[in-house]
């Protein structure tokens, strides 16, 4: 319970004119992405690590709820204070503070969003690959802790290959520099990777440094369509022998396709059984051959179309086509289970034979498309209407749909954390020591429990209350 003294002392940390109790702001900050708000008693803007430090301490002391929030476009409700309490907007510590081009190093605050430094970098002929679909909205620190990733994680990897330190504040309120500019670093505990894919639960990011690489000279992408989605997936397996790795290897299934004609028509066959869509980065003239390379496979796997974009133009009219995705499968239901299953890239194909007898044997329709490079499917359990019985039956397939990836030796989210929505699945993915030493690292930081409750290990809601609604929601 945020009491008028509280709000009082808040004022004095942060500044009266940033701590905000107007019902728009609180609504605005008790949402994510999945559209679910759980209300927060006041939303407050801190500038600096030390503010955040004399929030945490003040929240120890009255015990209150602390929810970080980045650019509150998550997916999993890890920004949602769904027990309550307030809110810690990162939105003011949102300045690039170096971009150190001999160093290959950039060093930021929390709240600069992804696509913000990647122009900057750009800008130098420098290069910065996680590229998250929300890069517009979505922050870095958000990106750090959920470990975003994007398509051309493929090639380059995820968030935590590109983090070299950071500072954080503590649950209790300590200041802490961890890792530092260097490539290299074996000086003590890396506890920079400690707050990676922490979703906000173990600190609060105030700077990163984070690593980056030249930028590539060149690029070439290409969308290839095939008969069936065996034929796609081969391919896929396939390219690990052809000595390229692809920047980018995106999948869309029939379902997909077809949810894509249905919202805008983009000329794709509907009977169609999958399609990829391939980039390849680097030297101009290593690109020239990797396209070959690319082309070659695709025929090889018979292709029945094959588009290779001129140049960034039609490179950028090929990405529309997947950017199209998100909106045109929500158009297909009223609530949207969204999942980022993953898998070992070699066992997409019974991935998705098994999501296509699943779809048939529950009832519903389950477009299916992602990152098939490294094996993360964006997996949507689409349901007609908000009833209990659906809702349950939902959440009962999605469980299926997880307990088949783990069984494949894969695991329940590839990039969306887990936040509330995952949480009633968690431990089909994690080992009873393994859920006991996260608990243990949990209660060690955060000996009151007031940072980001209701999390990951700890559901505050049963699963069939969680999802994505197309209809107007709650107000607070
Ligand atoms: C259309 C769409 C497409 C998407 N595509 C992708 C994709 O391709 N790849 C991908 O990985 N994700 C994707 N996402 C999911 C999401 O946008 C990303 O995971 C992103 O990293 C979330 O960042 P955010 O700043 O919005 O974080 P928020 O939603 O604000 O917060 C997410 C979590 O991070 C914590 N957090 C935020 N800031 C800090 C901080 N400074 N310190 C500590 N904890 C913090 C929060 O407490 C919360 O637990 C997509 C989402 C949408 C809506």
């Amino acid at each position: 319970m945020i009491t008028a003294e509280i709000m009082q002392r808040l004022k004095g940390i942060v500044g009266a004119e940033y701590v905000s109790t107007a019902q728009e702001v609180i609504v605005a900050n008790s949402q994510d992405a999945l559209k679910q708000v759980f209300c927060a008693e006041a939303v407050v803007f801190p500038r600096t690590a030390e503010e955040i430090a004399a929030i945490m301490r003040l929240a120890n002391e009255e015990k209150f709820y602390v929810t970080v929030r980045g650019g509150g476009v998550g997916y999993t409700g890890g920004a949602v204070p769904i027990r309550g309490g307030i809110v810690l907007a990162t939105a003011r510590l949102n300045q690039i503070l170096e971009i150190n081009q001999a160093d290959l190093v950039a060093i930021v605050e929390p709240a600069v969003t992804n696509y913000q430094l990647q122009q900057a970098v750009e800008a130098q002929g420098l290069f910065y690959p996680p590229d998250p679909s929300s890069w517009r909205e979505s922050f870095i620190g958000g990106n750090i802790a959920l470990n975003a990733g994007g398509p051309r994680c493929v090639k380059y990897g995820n968030t935590k290959q590109f983090v070299l330190g950071l500072d954080f504040v503590t649950p209790t309120g300590e200041i802490i520099n961890a890792g530092g500019r260097v490539p290299k670093n074996a000086t003590g505990f890396h506890l920079e990777h400690l707050l990676i894919g922490s979703e906000g639960m173990l600190g609060i990011v105030t700077r990163c440094i984070l690593r980056l690489l030249p930028k590539p000279e060149a690029r070439r992408t290409a969308l290839a369509i095939f008969a069936t989605a065996q034929d796609a997936c081969n391919c896929v397996a396939d390219f690990t022998s052809s000595g390229i790795l692809p920047v980018a290897l995106e999948l869309l299934d029939r379902t997909s396709i077809n949810a894509i004609e249905d919202f805008e028509p983009s000329g794709l066959p509907r009977q169609a059984g999958a399609l990829l869509l391939i980039e390849v980065d680097g030297l101009r003239e290593s690109v020239a051959r990797e396209a070959e390379i690319v082309r070659a496979m695709c025929a090889k796997h018979g292709a029945i179309q094959f588009r290779e974009a001129a140049d960034d133009a039609e490179a950028d009219e090929i990405w529309e086509v997947r950017r199209k995705m998100s909106p045109a499968v929500a158009r297909t239901g009223k609530i949207k289970l969204n999942h980022d299953a993953v898998v070992p890239r070699s066992k997409i194909p019974v991935m998705l034979e098994f999501l296509e007898g699943l779809g048939k044997r529950s009832g519903f329709l389950i477009p299916t498309f992602g990152h098939a490079g490294d094996g993360n499917l964006h997996i949507n359990v689409m349901l007609q209407d908000d009833e209990e019985d659906t809702r349950r039956r939902g959440a009962a397939t999605v469980q299926e749909v997880f307990a088949k990836a783990v069984a494949l030796g894969g695991t329940i989210s590839g990039e969306h954390g887990v936040g509330y929505a995952k949480a009633p699945y968690f431990d089909l993915a994690v080992t009873p020591p393994t859920l006991e030493l996260m608990k243990t690292i949990k209660r060690a930081l955060d000996p009151n429990g007031v940072l980001n409750p209701g999390k990951v290990f700890e559901a505050a809601l049963a699963a069939h209350q969680v999802g994505f609604i197309n209809s107007n929601q709650p107000c607070c």
